[in-house]
């Protein structure tokens, strides 16, 4: 027999052993019951600090100016979902992603958003960005500078009152910008302004790029849309993604702590 602490020390691990195959069960009871063809890989840990932008492929830098950034610089096998405008609020979305253990970063329009704030409040709760993406989601090369300020600059006010955060995101309407754009994004406190290499859908994901593949640090672009406007869910959306990305080997990770 065993003297005691010995003894002690095992009973322990064995009930880390089972503590942990209870988790590995519960993680894909959770992917099967969202109808994902496996669970989603795990994201490393976020850096301490978000790390300096370097020039880069996929990073545009200009002096005094938010950096435009459409792949995040990284050697992780990572990438990074964004869900932009916020018509459709679908709570099943928010579940699923919430139970999955997937983030994302939101970018919302005041105008499709405003009906109900509360939606978005609930991201906030569970770590997800809420940042932003103008308030009438015009396209601002169109625009003279003033008029690109507060579009911006209303739309932090107002996500600060509705959610109580003051962005330091933001994605122009339709990725459509010139230097004002990024001048009056500076002005109202943005750092960092978002694009995309890929647009994801409930039945597919468009690449920009010819070999048809996610790489390190791509940031994937999907909408707040409803089953009228496309073939299939909010849910049926975020399975798409998840189920690619995982068979590619990729996992998702915050983009708000990366940029
Ligand atoms: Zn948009």
């Amino acid at each position: 027999m065993l003297p005691g602490p010995a003894r002690a020390e095992e009973e322990t691990s064995s009930e880390a052993v089972a503590r942990k195959a209870e988790a590995a069960r519960a993680v894909l009871e959770t992917a099967a019951r969202w109808g994902l063809a496996q669970p989603p890989l795990p994201a490393p840990p976020s850096p301490a600090s978000r790390p300096a932008l370097s020039a880069a492929q996929g990073v545009k830098l200009a002096d005094g100016l938010p950096p435009v950034v459409y792949r995040v610089p990284t050697e992780e096998r990572i990438v990074f979902l964004t869900v932009d405008d916020g018509a459709e609020k679908d709570p099943e979305f928010n579940r699923m992603a919430a139970e999955l253990g997937v983030p994302l970063s939101t970018f919302v329009a005041d105008y499709l958003a405003r009906s109900d704030y509360g939606y978005f409040r609930r991201f906030a709760a569970q770590g997800d960005a809420v940042n932003n993406h103008t308030v009438n989601h015009r396209n601002l090369k169109l625009l003279g500078y003033a008029t690109q300020r507060e579009e911006i600059c209303r739309q932090q006010d107002q996500l600060e009152e509705q959610i109580g955060i003051r962005p330091r995101l933001f994605r122009p309407p339709y990725g459509e910008y010139n230097e004002d754009t990024l001048r009056a994004a500076a002005s109202c406190g943005i750092e960092a302004v978002p694009l995309w290499n890929e647009e994801a859908f409930p039945d597919r994901i468009e690449y920009r790029y010819e070999d048809r593949r996610l790489h390190p640090g791509d940031i994937i672009l999907t909408h707040f849309r409803g089953a009228d406007l496309w073939s299939g869910s909010m849910p049926d959306l975020l399975r798409r993604v998840v189920d690619e990305v995982t068979a590619q080997g990729f996992a998702l990770a915050r983009l708000d702590d990366y940029l």
